[in-house]
């Protein structure tokens, strides 16, 4: 057990106001590894005057050189990998394979894209008679989950390291060491004091401080659409800028020509990685119901060779809110053919790779977002039919489509009310925008779409 009692403020690590602090557990044994500073009020302060400080420097800094530290950043990541990796696995619980490949691999792909990008993007052009300078935003307080703890920090740091600006983030409470690593990491990096700051806390106390806070410029919040909600309202009332990456229930259609059975097992896999634990994981899928009985068959097999091998949930909460889900599926007439709202093993927070049959769209575990290994079975009549109960929820993050072409994939993804689709299995882009519409979400994150939420433009006129 490794107490940490500072946080990472003015390019130092520094004690925190208060005595209190956040036990981290690892879910796969449910023991104590570490402690860290309950941030307060107080902290939050201390940072955002750091930030503040900061920002007239690093907003001058020219790009190149801020693309040197983004550089020097991800290669810090690569040096440190294996310890990062292995930090994530023990407050999240994700297999440690997992964690290296996509927990360690994406953040390092998404730093580097942003040193490319900070060294080639036109930050001052002309249109017309004026000159158009985009500009940083300022103090960004940025509030991340614990689903992908290093990829959620790294997809709002780096692009606002990029565009000029200075950070305070506020971390999940589950998943604060691996917060810490990149905090090291950044200052490793060489990124000058203040530019980057880093309190520890609980959400209503440390994370609303920082909301609150009048000098954040911009409000940066990846998490449950609940409290993004109170967030936005916040910011809004305080004229403040705010992106928020939110909360999903994505379709995957399988449309009658595709490749049925690469399309479940694809499908099957995606709701499985993170056990679960992923904002735009395909949870609900579509299948016609000439086809719908071998879809069903073929889930309940993927999912059952799963067993053993998803990591556990992060926390003992979220597993009692996943098996509150699946109760609630089996008691509105949802046909378990996998897993169960039973515990596989006497340890760890783990919940069984779970496959509901016969749901049907307003139930349920077809609205909400579960947050867990659940997938759900529906079945579609025809095209307009899967497009309704596609759209049919308040979110609108991600989806797939997948056809025996793939022009008749894209025009059904077109008519799709989400942010992003992948058609036939598509691989992730870091490149592309990512955000959501309707209630999933403001703003995109990644590219040079997540880029532009950090900057603001002014023009000049001649
Ligand atoms: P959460 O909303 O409970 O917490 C997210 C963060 O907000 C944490 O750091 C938490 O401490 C903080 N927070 C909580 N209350 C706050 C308050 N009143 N003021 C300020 N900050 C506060 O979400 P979670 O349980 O950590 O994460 C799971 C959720 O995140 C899911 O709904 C998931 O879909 C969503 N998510 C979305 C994306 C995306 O990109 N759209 C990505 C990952 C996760």
């Amino acid at each position: 057990m490794k107490a940490h009692d500072g946080m990472y403020i003015d390019g130092a690590w520094r004690p925190a106001a208060g005595k209190d602090v956040i036990e981290v557990v690892n879910p796969a044994d449910e023991q104590v590894i570490a402690t860290v500073p309950a941030g307060t009020a107080e902290d939050v302060d201390a940072a955002v005057r750091a930030a503040r400080a900061a920002l007239p420097g690093w907003a001058a800094t020219p790009p190149a050189e801020r693309a040197a530290r983004l550089a020097a950043l991800r290669d810090v990541l690569v040096a440190r990998e294996e310890e990062i990796a292995e930090t994530v696995t023990a407050e999240l619980g994700s297999p440690l394979a997992f964690s290296r490949t996509v927990h360690v691999g994406v953040p390092i792909a998404v730093a580097g894209s942003y040193a490319d990008l900070a060294a080639t993007y036109v930050f001052e052009e002309k249109v017309g008679n004026s000159t158009v300078y985009h500009e940083p935003v300022g103090v960004v307080g940025a509030i991340t989950p614990w689903n992908y703890p290093l990829h959620q920090i790294v997809a709002k740091a780096a692009p606002a390291l990029a565009a000029g600006c200075t950070i305070v983030l506020k971390p999940a409470e589950d998943t604060p060491l691996t917060a810490r690593l990149l905090a090291e990491a950044v200052h490793e990096a060489g990124v000058p004091a203040g530019v980057l700051n880093l309190v520890t806390g609980l959400g209503p106390v440390a994370g609303q401080a920082l909301v609150e806070h009048p000098d954040v410029d911009l409000v940066s919040f990846t998490g449950s659409t609940a409290v993004g909600r109170r967030i936005g309202a916040t910011a809004g009332a305080a004229v403040k800028r705010v992106a928020l990456e939110l909360g999903g229930k994505s379709a995957n259609v399988i449309l009658p020509s595709a490749d049925l059975a690469r399309a479940v097992n694809v499908g099957v896999a995606n709701v499985m990685a993170n056990s679960g634990q992923t904002c735009s994981a395909w949870t609900r899928m579509l299948v016609h119901r000439d086809q719908y009985d071998e879809a069903v068959e073929l889930a309940a097999t993927a999912a059952a060779k799963y067993g053993d091998r998803i990591g556990p949930l992060v926390s003992a909460a979220q597993r009692a809110r996943v098996r509150g889900y699946i109760e609630k599926g089996i008691a509105e007439g949802a046909r378990l053919v996998a897993g169960g709202p039973e515990s596989p093993r006497d340890k760890g927070y783990f919940v069984s790779p779970t496959v509901f049959a016969d749901v049907t769209p307003e139930m349920t575990v077809a609205q909400e977002e579960i947050f867990g290994p659940v997938l759900c079975v529906l079945r579609y009549e025809d095209e307009e039919d899967a497009l309704r109960i596609a759209n049919g929820t308040v979110y609108g993050l991600a989806g797939a489509v997948w056809a025996g072409d793939e022009a008749e994939a894209v025009a059904f993804a077109r008519r799709m009310d989400t942010g992003q689709v992948d058609i036939n299995g598509g691989r992730f882009n870091p490149l592309a925008p990512f955000g959501g519409y309707k209630q999933s979400g403001v703003g995109r994150e990644l590219g040079t779409y997540g880029l532009a939420e950090y900057l603001q433009t002014k023009s000049l006129q001649f």
